[in-house]
């Protein structure tokens, strides 16, 4: 059991990996669709994160990456939630039983919560600190939606968040 969470665990911010987060996905995916609960998904990407690197250095960037999934990490707490980091500077956070408004208040206290940390970034071009750019989708129950097509429908939310001028949070129609 303990070398399974090793082998699930993100070195660098301790949150699961993406191989975690894959299993818990089609685990919480087949429960909805068994159950008829909702599910709520978030994909979070830190903006102009090449930049903060190219300014600070690789190690600065990771320094920011740890802080940024505490930061995540806390904002997910119930039983059953999960924290992931997706790969790279990119994050999920999967939320069982929450409704579409519960999912939108989550990813605005993840937003809070950056405004709050303040962590100076001198070379982005949308604020003074770092910020995060949010797609946030609700699994379809009556297209009984696989896991890969609402990270897809998550993941076209995050690029409307981008390309909407980032620091936001877009909910996916
Ligand atoms: P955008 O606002 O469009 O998301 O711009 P961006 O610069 O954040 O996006 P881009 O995909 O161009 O760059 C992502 C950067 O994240 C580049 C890569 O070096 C950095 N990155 C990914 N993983 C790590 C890591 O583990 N540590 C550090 N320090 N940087 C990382
Ligand atoms: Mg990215
Ligand atoms: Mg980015």
């Amino acid at each position: 059991a303990r070398l399974e969470e090793l082998s699930t665990t993100d070195a660098l911010t301790a949150l699961a990996n993406r191989r975690r987060f894959d299993a818990r996905l089609a685990e919480e995916v087949q429960r909805a669709h068994r159950h008829g609960t909702e599910l709520g998904l978030l994909m979070v990407d830190i903006d102009h994160f090449k930049r903060y690197n190219d300014l600070l250095g690789h190690p600065q960037g990771d320094v920011a990456l740890q802080a940024v999934a505490a930061v995540l990490a806390r904002q997910a707490r119930r039983p059953g939630e999960l924290v992931a980091r997706y790969g790279g500077e990119e994050f999920a956070l999967l939320l069982p039983h929450a409704g579409g408004p519960s999912a939108a208040t989550v990813a605005e206290r993840c937003l809070n919560a950056m405004t709050t940390l303040a962590l100076p970034h001198g070379a982005s071009p949308t604020a003074a600190h770092v910020t995060l750019s949010i797609g946030v989708a609700m699994l379809d129950a009556h297209g009984r939606e696989d896991g890969a097509a609402f990270v897809r429908r998550a993941d076209a939310a995050l690029y409307a968040a981008k390309a909407a001028g980032r620091a936001r949070s877009v909910m996916d129609e």
